[in-house]
């Protein structure tokens, strides 16, 4: 039996447990997935016991996406360069670690028949994941990436860490006038802030900006619980385009489990039949 688990700190709200269970359900697997919280610094005590369990993998979500890195015996190139591990397989009581994160995000953008290649991308938010995704585009050669945050600093520092692009690069504030004045030449627009989440206690203040968007842009929103957020709801009222965060969730579980399984999915097809029995109970 495939033994798996999810660790992190909040780790209540994950969905991880439900979308790898209609993920290996259908590929006939018998497994168990546990949710486990572990607290920050806590990460040695959870390896040790996984490893005396015979845990065969586990997914990890915040705070441990980088500190996992000192501990494994192994990082694929992919998580090497992203500097951020969010699947950790173990064989024969080592540690083997991966990041699904980004190609999940840009499979489930494939999945929507939009590429990376030549776009010009506006990211909301300067956290774990934008670090991870940043590189993704840069590697699959957008036009242009701006970051705007609450925090300039982060989003520079972002910025500032990636050397040699071809993508040209630029980092600003979360203000109205900034947010509008961006939107005028993206292609596409990531909300990666936790602004309208279920749960949150935050709300953009007004949607204004999405008017400047040019009618073609795709608006993303990373959140999946809502799986419309008011973000969405608001461009799909201007007739744009949207993608909200569930596609990234179920084909970075869905890449986690060709790790674990060592085997290739038909990762289409099993999104799509994910998605169908997602609906369901969420
Ligand atoms: P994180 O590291 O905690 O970063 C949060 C970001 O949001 C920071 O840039 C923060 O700005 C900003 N922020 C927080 N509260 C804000 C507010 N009230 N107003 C404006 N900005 C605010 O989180 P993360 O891991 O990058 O995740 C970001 C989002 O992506 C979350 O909503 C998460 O659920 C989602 N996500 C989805 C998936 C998926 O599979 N769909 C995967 C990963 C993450 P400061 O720097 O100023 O604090």
């Amino acid at each position: 039996m495939l033994k798996l688990a999810v660790i992190g700190d909040p780790i209540e709200h994950s969905m991880s447990p439900l979308v790898h269970s209609c993920v290996l359900s259908q590929l006939d697997i018998e497994y168990s997935y546990e949710k486990t919280r572990v607290e920050k610094g806590n990460l040695k005590e959870y390896i040790d016991y996984a490893v005396k369990k015979g845990i065969n993998g586990f997914n990890i979500t915040m705070p441990h996406k980088i500190d996992i890195l000192e501990h494994l015996d192994y990082i694929d190139k992919e998580a090497q360069y992203y500097a951020s591990v969010n699947t950790v397989s173990i064989k024969d009581g080592k540690l083997y670690g991966y990041n699904t994160d980004a190609l999940g995000y840009i499979e489930s953008l494939k999945s929507c028949g939009v590429s990376i290649k030549d776009k010009n991308i506006l990211i909301l938010g300067a956290g774990g994941v934008v670090r991870t995704l940043t590189k993704a585009f840069v590697k699959s050669n957008a036009k242009s990436l701006c970051i705007l945050n609450r925090t300039i600093k982060t989003a520079q520092k972002i910025i500032e860490d990636i050397s040699k692009a071809k993508t040209s690069l630029e980092f600003g504030d979360l203000s109205d006038s900034t947010i509008k004045d961006k939107c005028k030449t993206a292609d596409i627009l990531i909300n990666a802030t936790p602004l309208g989440m279920s749960g949150y206690d935050g709300e953009f203040q007004n949607f204004d900006f999405l008017d400047y968007l040019k009618p073609e842009s795709i608006v993303s929103d990373l959140i999946y619980n809502p799986p419309k957020t008011r973000l969405l709801s608001e461009a799909e009222n201007r007739g744009l385009k949207t993608l909200n965060g569930m596609r990234m969730l179920i084909f970075q579980a869905i890449l986690a489990d060709e790790i674990y399984l060592d085997t290739k999915i038909d990762r289409e097809k099993i999104y799509k039949k994910t998605i169908e029995l997602l609906k369901n109970s969420y």
